[in-house]
């Protein structure tokens, strides 16, 4: 089975709806939402529940009242205030350091791992599917990353691709989408920020040795920045795939929960399937060159 992330410099290049559409588009395949501090494509695909699990993801200090003598030595050392006048922990405040319960001399503070989320895995239409949605205030992680990505794979059996729809940007979120992949789809726009954005995720799928493709999406609404972008990709020996024309179309499907394939006469649909087939087309010749 082939991984593919596709990812963006920056949010809003329309990512989710490339990667929404090549869901329909490929055969045999699983997806999983990765960009889990916001996650949307579980609003584009709708099935069947196949696992629910909490997730865990953060630790937060305790503060055992029958222990506590109220020497006051944790909160002089908790740096985040996060220790209230009667000793008590201020959840929202808390980062987990684990301070507290290195100073306190009674054992009466210590770290707990706290619930920051859930996990799913769906059956849907276009296949099997994980996501993340994480509890108010929760933050996101590569741990959680990695296991949107690990709990789909007891249920994988004859997919032949697995595609990974990562965060924006290149931290660590990223990073842990980007592990261990055959390829990244990059998808950027032509603004200065999508190109100076996609150069970054460049440098990090070079970094780890991970093959790039480009998808320039509402290519024509700066035919200039469009065609800056496609001579550094040329120059970088980057493959070009792709280029999505502006088509109103495309939001008129998003607020029907539709992909732009669903949407009879769209320009970006079109583009969007010239762009699997020279993907599939990239594909088979890394196969035959490895
Ligand atoms: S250091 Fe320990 S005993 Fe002292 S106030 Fe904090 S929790 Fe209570
Ligand atoms: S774990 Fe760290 S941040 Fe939380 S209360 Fe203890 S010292 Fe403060």
């Amino acid at each position: 089975m082939k991984t593919i992330a596709i990812l963006s410099g920056k949010g809003g290049t329309g990512k989710t709806t490339l990667a929404a559409s090549l869901a329909r588009l490929a055969g045999e395949k699983a997806l999983a939402d990765c960009d889990v501090e916001a996650p949307n494509l579980h609003i584009l695909l709708q099935g069947k529940l196949l696992e629910k699990k909490e997730y865990r993801g953060a630790q937060t200090a305790l503060i055992d009242e029958d222990l506590c003598r109220q020497c006051g030595l944790c909160r002089e050392a908790c740096r985040f205030q996060a220790i209230s006048a009667g000793y008590q922990v201020i959840p929202f405040r808390c980062e987990g350091c684990g301070v507290c319960s290195l100073v306190c001399p009674h054992g009466a503070a210590h770290l707990e791992t706290v619930k920051t989320g859930d996990t799913y895995v769906h059956e849907t239409g276009e296949g099997l599917f994980s996501h993340a949605l994480l509890d108010i205030g929760a933050e996101g992680s590569g741990k959680l990353v990695t296991e949107v990505r690990r709990i789909i794979q007891p249920y994988i059996q004859t997919e032949k691709l697995f595609f990974i729809d990562g965060s924006p940007g290149i931290g660590c979120v990223v990073i842990a989408s980007l592990t261990g992949c055959d390829a990244a789809i990059l998808v950027t726009e032509p603004t200065l920020s999508g190109k100076s954005d996609l150069l970054r995720v460049l440098d990090l799928a070079d970094h780890f040795s991970i093959p790039a493709v480009v998808c320039i999406n509402r290519f024509d609404v700066n035919l200039e920045l469009t065609a800056e972008i496609e001579a550094y990709c040329r120059q970088a020996r980057v493959p070009v795939l792709g280029k999505i024309p502006f088509d109103s179309r495309v939001v008129e499907g998003l607020r029907n929960y539709k992909t732009p394939l669903e949407m009879e006469g769209s320009t970006a649909a079109a583009a969007i399937r010239g762009f699997w087939e020279n993907m599939q087309k990239y594909l088979q010749n890394e196969e035959e060159g490895e």
